[in-house]
């Protein structure tokens, strides 16, 4: 097994009452459990990208050597497992921001509330199952934008530096269909933007 499940960086309650901590339990130990499964499972199969970061591997994937099923398999659950690391990490108990990404955005966007804006839109329109993302691309300027399924913004050969998780899975125990109210709640335990 190479990959492991990355350890939750606070206990499963500390996110409460914005995140319930039967959802993230199930987000963790369950859902990201199995992107790692599989995309250990995937990767047994082709040896000769032991070596290679993941983030690699997904900018590079049309000119790896995966056949179709396995393309789409590592696809889906290293986008998976990375995209769940990022989470995981950019959310805390502790209210904490990255003041030179702050200042970008304000840069960008005019404000703060105006970026918030925008993201919660683009993660409010996401159709079915995927990510709303804050991304630096190739141009080193930063872009909102969300993607389906768990594809990553190292699929564009961008990098991803905010992500939001809209599946179901996320947020149904607590907020059923109501995924403007998780959004807007998900501001509290997002470090990196203050
Ligand atoms: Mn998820």
């Amino acid at each position: 097994m190479k990959y492991q499940l990355p350890a939750l960086p606070y206990a499963y309650d500390a996110l409460e009452p914005y995140i319930d901590k039967e959802t993230m339990e199930i987000h963790h130990a369950k859902h990201h459990q199995g992107y790692t499964n599989n995309l250990n499972a995937v990767l047994d199969k082709y040896p000769q990208l032991a070596d290679t970061p993941l983030e690699e591997l997904i900018k590079t994937i049309d000119r790896q050597n995966f056949d179709a099923n396995d393309k789409a398999a590592f696809q889906n659950n290293a986008g998976g497992y990375l995209n769940h690391k990022l989470f995981w990490e950019i959310m805390g108990p502790e209210k904490s921001s990255d003041k030179l990404l702050n200042e970008e955005i304000i840069k960008q966007w005019g404000s703060l509330d105006e970026f918030k804006k925008v993201f919660a839109q683009t993660a409010l329109s996401r159709f079915g199952s995927g990510w709303a993302w804050l991304a630096r691309n190739t141009d080193e300027k930063l872009e909102v934008y969300s993607l389906p399924n768990q594809d990553s913004p190292f699929l564009k050969g961008h990098m991803p530096l905010i992500g939001l998780d809209v599946w179901e899975h996320a947020y149904y125990l607590k907020y059923q269909n109501r995924r403007q109210e998780y959004i807007e709640n998900w501001w509290h335990v997002l470090n990196v933007i203050k």
